[in-house]
């Protein structure tokens, strides 16, 4: 296949759509048995005490079934024969490693793991929401899912997910020790006593004020802004687009923004719901999906209040920093979202930055930085 057919839009009835969606599933099954064979090296371990086992080998056996079944059908379909003999392929390799009644692997008590369970996972579950909800209600309906610069995205998705355990020591495990003269058993334990829907509130609003301070800090501070930079790169949003980010920024952004939660030792459910609404809704407000949801914009972060925060007309730059709550930018005169309208373009002004992932993360490193022009 030629490169430039990748940027191609997929339709209906070519084979590609099966034959990829065969290697996807396929490759995914490999790393999943791998993920039992080497729990304690590829799982992230707060995430491997919750697994219910018997369902995750359901998952992988209907992995396994639907690659085979999409490679089957780019056979017939009498396309793209390579696609499906791949997949088909990879599904046979999971198999002969174990397939769904793979042994769990020992317990080696490895000094630093790499998440590719949380990979897994979090690809399966965006693609299949996120694609739905852009094909359902999508705002460019001439984009294609496969749209340019995807597989550059899909990069940083999955470094950033792979990565997650150096994220996780340099932020959660550093933070006990820098932040230790913070704690306050007495205010601990009362927070503890509230309600676990109080607790989420008062997490969520303490994490977004931190978010809007270092996220507008990384605008107006220049040295900071090169880094963010990356992120604001993106010149197609979809659910994808949001993965892009600087190395460096999540392990600054988790830290600020988990800070109010760890001094106030907020319960393990409350917390877990946080983390999980704030991987949704980072995935909803960079997709390509189009409903303007009334009201309810106005109080929570949306697609459209996210867009224009990315859009590179004038009057976009510097707006819209919080990442739940649009009142913060209201309440500090950074709000914009125009009620009747989307940006037209989006990216950096003047679109300073290389492109390649690599040469991104050692853009805000350089002392005069390439303009590379599209
Ligand atoms: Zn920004
Ligand atoms: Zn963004």
């Amino acid at each position: 296949m030629r490169l430039d057919e990748r940027d191609r839009p997929l339709r209906m009835g070519e084979g590609r759509i099966s034959g990829y969606l065969s290697i996807a599933l396929g490759t995914l099954s490999v790393l999943a048995v791998l993920c039992f064979m080497f729990p304690d090296y590829l799982t992230t371990p707060s995430l491997r005490a919750g697994y219910n086992i018997p369902l995750m080998r359901k998952l992988l056996a209907a992995g396994m079934i639907f690659s085979a079944g999409f490679g089957v059908l780019t056979f017939i379909l009498n396309r793209q024969k390579r696609l499906g003999a791949l997949g088909i392929m990879l599904t046979l390799l999971a198999m002969y490693l174990g397939g769904s009644s793979v042994q769990v692997g020992p317990r080696y008590d490895a000094p630093g793991f790499i998440g590719l369970d949380w990979f897994i996972l979090d690809l399966l579950a965006s693609a299949a929401t996120f694609i739905a909800l852009e094909k359902i209600v999508p705002h460019k309906r001439d984009q294609p899912i496969l749209r340019p610069d995807f597989w550059h995205d899909g990069r940083y998705f999955i470094f950033n997910h792979l990565a997650i355990g150096i994220f996780l020591f340099l932020g959660v495990r550093t933070m006990p020790s820098l932040f230790s003269w913070t704690i306050n058993a007495d205010l601990q334990s009362w927070f503890r006593t509230l309600p676990g829907v109080v607790q989420f509130v008062v997490v969520l609003v303490t994490a977004d004020i931190m978010e809007y301070a270092t996220h507008r800090a990384m605008h107006e501070v220049p040295v900071l802004w090169r880094f963010h930079a990356v992120h604001h790169s993106v010149e197609r949003m979809d659910w994808m687009a949001g993965s892009r980010l600087h190395f460096l920024e999540p392990v600054v952004t988790r830290m600020a923004v988990m800070l109010p939660a760890f001094i106030l030792g907020a319960s393990d459910t409350p917390l877990l719901c946080y983390i999980v609404w704030a991987g949704f809704q980072a995935g909803l407000v960079h997709s390509n999906f189009g409903l303007e949801f009334g009201p309810l914009k106005y109080v929570v972060a949306t697609p459209l209040f996210h867009h224009w925060h990315h859009g590179s007309d004038r009057e976009a730059i510097d707006i819209n920093y919080a990442a739940h709550l649009p009142i913060l930018d209201r309440l500090f005169g950074t709000y914009h979202m125009p009620a009747d309208r989307w940006p037209a373009q989006y990216g950096v002004v003047g679109n300073p930055l290389p492109k390649g992932m690599w040469r991104q993360f050692l853009y805000p490193f350089q002392r005069t930085p390439t303009n590379i022009v599209d």
